[in-house]
């Protein structure tokens, strides 16, 4: 038995996050486990003889301008260099090389993803009032003089005009509002397959409308929301999260049962699963970063908390890291980091090997990413663990063959992975419903949570900002109780 502050359970970005966070403050005294032999949970990365890969995270997009704890790491960690007229200057090696989208549609490639070639009017004046209507909701703020939608989400007004978006299906607005060009729907019912892994009759409005919206940030030497990305994807933020913290993460470890002592503080049960060892970590307090319905397993006095888990959906995923010598070419834009076929399954590849320098190598590594949201997500979970390796090549070849036709005999190698719970789905009410709320309850100011199905929107910036929240609870709590 061990006795230690703080324990952190998971090490995906909201528990790293956490731990560098209690570590900037002075607090030493934690540990943090994790049960993968691995860090980063769905940042996770890896890599072969021809390029490092993501596994599931692979970019994020510049910070707004107002975030300052992410601009403050950001600039930490060498992605901003420096500030110019009040902007900050972003990384060239680290913003996203150009060409930077292309769609294949109607026959041919063209630049960027918004659908373009061989369009009608109609479409295009669609497309136009649907992008006119984000411009305006980017600056529009509520009667309390916050943005309708913001980043961290908790940060978004709490005006009723924004927040009844959450109870109706992102599908219903468009249809509500007179969208029918199927160009738009298409996109914009990719862009929730891509962000949510669900459609968008599974998204709220809310949510749909916030991953245009909530975005402002502007830099001294990239677009507004350039991207930000890494052959290994999010993989590089992780491990940079971690380099710091490296001495208390302990891999290959699992919490299994976590339960409060009567007299205060927690009682961890924990499993070595190479040593196939078990022992007891009494902690004053403890972080859970892990999803909710691994807590809600583990954490003996589950009752106290007020969690109705069928309220929270999780969207499985397959990805496929794809070692390529050649890439046989269609017609149009060339290759570009992220790659997009109109009406396919998946929602497209991006090029890992896009941020290496010598980008002009045949052999490369391309990251495919399906959602696997045609059924719902328990069946789809169900349906991705039974599926065999060639069953996944039967869906992934025609439609890289339809990409690149004549692409097979180029294909040397496929290694894939299954997200059975790749990331929380921001369905109708769970946003501003109240169990995301109850959710988010810490138990007995010992028992503290972090991770991003507690936003209902998984990204980078969402996780950084649980770490931290949860880290600041614990450490108002030690300071209450004149402890640190
Ligand atoms: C396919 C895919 C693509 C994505 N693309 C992007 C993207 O491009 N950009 C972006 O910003 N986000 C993306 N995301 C979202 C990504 O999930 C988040 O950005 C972020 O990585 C989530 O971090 P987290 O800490 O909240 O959760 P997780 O990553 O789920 O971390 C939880 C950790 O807890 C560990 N754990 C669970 N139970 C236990 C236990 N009992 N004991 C010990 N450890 C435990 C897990 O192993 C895991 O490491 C993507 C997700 C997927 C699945």
């Amino acid at each position: 038995m061990r006795q230690i502050k703080t324990l952190i359970i998971g090490s995906g970005i909201s528990g790293l996050s956490a731990a560098r966070w209690l570590k900037k403050h002075g607090h030493h005294d934690f540990e943090l486990v994790e049960l993968e032999d691995h860090m980063g949970g769905n940042s996770h990365c890896g890599n072969n003889a021809v390029s490092s890969y993501p596994l599931g995270a692979h970019y994020i997009t510049i910070a707004n301008n107002d975030d300052s704890l992410l601009l403050d790491f950001l600039q930490d960690i060498g992605v901003i260099t420096h500030y110019e007229n009040a902007q900050p200057v972003y990384n060239d090696y680290y913003l996203c090389f150009d060409p930077e989208e292309r769609l294949l549609i109607n026959g041919q490639w063209q630049e960027g993803l918004v659908p373009d070639f061989g369009i009608g009017d109609n479409d295009r004046e669609q497309i136009k009032k649907f992008f006119t209507l984000i411009n305006e909701l980017k600056k529009s703020k509520g009667e309390d003089g916050k943005f309708g939608f913001d980043i961290p989400l908790d940060n978004s007004s709490t005006d009723q005009k924004y927040r009844q978006l959450d109870k109706i299906s992102f599908k219903a607005y468009l249809t509500q509002n007179g969208y029918t060009s199927p160009y738009l729907l298409w996109y914009l019912n990719y862009c929730c397959k891509d962000d949510y892994g669900q459609k968008a009759d599974d998204v709220s409005a809310w949510a749909g409308l916030h991953y245009f919206a909530a975005r402002r940030g502007t830099a001294a030497n990239a677009e507004e929301n350039a991207v930000l990305t890494w052959p290994e994807g999010n993989g590089w933020l992780m491990n940079i999260l971690a380099r710091d913290v490296k001495e208390h993460i302990h891999i290959g470890t699992m919490c299994s049962q976590i339960s409060l002592k009567s007299g205060g503080g927690i009682s961890a049960e924990i499993l070595d699963i190479k040593k196939n060892i078990t022992y007891t970590i009494e902690a004053e307090k403890v972080i859970m970063a892990s999803p909710q319905f691994v807590n809600q397993k583990i954490f003996a006095g589950s009752e106290k908390r007020q969690l109705d888990l069928n309220k929270l959906n999780y969207s499985p995923w397959f990805v496929a890291n794809i070692t390529v010598n050649d890439l046989p070419q269609n017609k149009g834009a060339g290759l570009c980091w992220d790659n997009v076929a109109y009406n396919m399954a998946s929602v497209g590849y991006v090029n890992a090997s896009h941020q290496h320098v010598n980008n002009i190598e045949k052999k490369r590594v391309i990251t495919y990413y399906l959602p696997l949201c045609d059924y719902e997500p328990r069946i789809a979970r169900l349906a991705a663990y039974t599926r065999t390796y060639q069953q996944w090549l039967d869906i992934i070849i025609p439609e890289l063959e339809y990409m690149h036709p004549g692409i097979t005999p180029c294909i040397e190698q496929v290694d894939g992975w299954v997200w059975g719970h790749g990331m929380i789905s921001p369905q109708i009410n769970y946003i501003w419903g109240a169990d995301r709320k109850n959710a988010q309850q810490a138990v007995n100011d010992s028992l503290f949570f972090a991770h991003t199905d507690l936003s209902g929107i998984s990204i980078f910036e969402e996780a950084f900002h649980q770490g931290i929240k949860a880290a600041n609870d614990v450490l108002a709590s030690y300071e209450q109780h004149g402890n640190k």
